[in-house]
């Protein structure tokens, strides 16, 4: 189909997607049996007990595929449960991406370690293992694999190279719950898995994230760091924890609200259902969109068993060559004027934040990455080439929980429609740089 004769809706033609379809991007689904699960926990007054968390953590190991799961207030509190469960300290290097939700990567300072950057592959959005193997030196303890936006990281390379320089692995399976790498379900790949699942991520019960492991000593370990009140000596295996046992190594408190632990029984029940169906209804999407010029979808190739999970803020590529260098930014406008929602870019590289090597966290009157590192305190720009162009080559595109063909071709024509009229857009593009920031939504 072309649509060349049709105006675009940026230039005063008729849009492409008319009406209020929230039933199609409604999430996550809040039934009747979420709402009596949380009202049970609270009119318990049972928040802050473990019953309903330790019933969680039962039911998701078993569908993780995991020996532990540990339940936390947050992805970002199971981060450093997973950090300190892989001895992570003083001086260490740990191999993160940049352009990545900050949860993924800034906890590693608070271990007095730092970050380390590899660049990404432009078409997963994950890291190259290649520069990953580049970036690794005699100080480098783990490596942090996020399979960025659903799109699951190449475990088989990364986990070779791990193991060759003996670095631990630790998977950030905030975007990919379920998703599966070469038919096996992804974080169990790793040495360790965590996992945000607040309200925004694919398997969603609010502040709260989750832990998974098969080792004992670092599931003993996160345990002792954060979860003091089960943190008890006469169950421990890990010896040299027992001496310490009542109290928080780390000297946080990284429970789960319970009223999350039930809403997540609740929808984890669902989850791989409704995950099946975002898959369905996304793959068709990008089907209507093959071989349209200045697009490509940002999924993986189903029949050799690796799947994008609930598909976490779906993305799609923007390959600008084929529109004659038309900027994200006109393009995007192009589309959300059609009726689609479209936004450029997905973070901001973290790697050009002050932050990371220019402030002094801790009082070292030295920028913490320095003074924690004898490594170049910065990763100057031009240093991780596809991390620093993502922004201009990546876009947001509408997130489907349903499959509903009608509805989701109207969407994938405003794409369309913009790509095939582009040479209408040239005038008025103010060559705007792209989005990203840094922080998701
Ligand atoms: C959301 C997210 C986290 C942190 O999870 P919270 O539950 O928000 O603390 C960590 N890593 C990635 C990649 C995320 O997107």
């Amino acid at each position: 189909m072309l649509y060349t004769m049709e105006k675009l809706a940026i230039l005063g033609g008729p849009g492409s997607v008319a009406g209020d379809d929230r039933d199609l991007f409604a999430w996550p689904i809040v039934t009747k049996e979420d709402e009596e699960a949380v009202l049970d926990v609270i009119r318990r007054g049972a928040m802050s007990a473990l019953d309903v968390t330790l019933a969680f953590e039962d039911e998701f190991k078993k569908w993780q595929g995991a020996k532990y799961a540990l339940g936390y207030n947050s992805g970002t509190s199971a981060i450093h449960g997973a950090l300190f469960g892989c001895k992570i300290g003083r001086g260490d290097e740990v191999v993160c991406i940049s352009p990545v939700y900050w949860a993924s990567v800034l906890p590693v300072f608070s271990f007095g370690a730092v970050p380390v950057f590899a660049d990404i592959l432009p078409n997963t959005l994950c890291i190259d293992p290649a520069d990953f193997e580049r970036k690794i030196t005699p100080k480098t303890k783990a490596v942090i694999a996020v399979h960025n936006f659903a799109y699951p990281a190449e475990m088989d390379e990364i986990t070779a190279i791990a193991k060759k320089y003996n670095v631990k692995v630790i998977e950030d399976v905030s975007h990919a719950q379920g998703g599966l790498y070469k038919n096996k379900k992804l974080g169990t790949f790793g040495d360790v898995a965590a996992m945000s699942l607040m309200s925004g991520k694919s398997l969603a019960c609010g502040e709260a994230g989750m832990l998974t492991t098969d080792d004992t000593e670092i599931y003993e370990r996160a345990l002792a760091y954060g979860h003091y009140e089960r943190n008890d000596a006469k169950k421990l295996q890990t010896g040299y924890l027992r001496e310490f046992a009542g109290l928080p190594l780390g000297g946080h408190k990284q429970r789960m609200h319970q009223a999350s632990s039930a809403m997540g029984r609740v929808q984890l029940r669902s989850y791989d259902e409704r995950a099946a169906e975002i898959r369905r209804a996304m793959n068709y999407f990008w089907d209507c969109l093959e071989g349209v010029p200045g697009i490509r979808a940002h999924r993986t190739d189903e029949s050799k068993g690796s799947t994008m999970g609930g598909w976490y803020a779906a993305h799609g590529l923007y390959v600008p060559e084929e529109l004659d260098n038309l900027s994200i930014g006109r393009f995007c406008r192009a589309v959300a004027a059609e009726g689609a929602l479209c936004s450029p870019g997905i973070n901001a590289p973290l790697h050009l934040h002050p932050l990371l090597f220019n402030c002094d966290v801790y009082g070292d009157k030295k920028p913490t990455r320095t003074a924690f590192s004898e490594r170049d305190p910065k990763d100057p720009e031009g240093s991780l080439p596809a991390s620093e162009a993502v922004n201009s080559r990546t876009y947001y595109v509408p997130w489907f929980k349903k499959y509903k063909p009608d509805q989701i071709e109207k969407y994938a024509k405003a794409f369309r429609k913009v790509c095939e009229n582009f040479g209408e857009l040239t005038e008025g593009d103010e060559k705007n740089p792209g989005g990203g920031r840094y922080f998701s939504f």
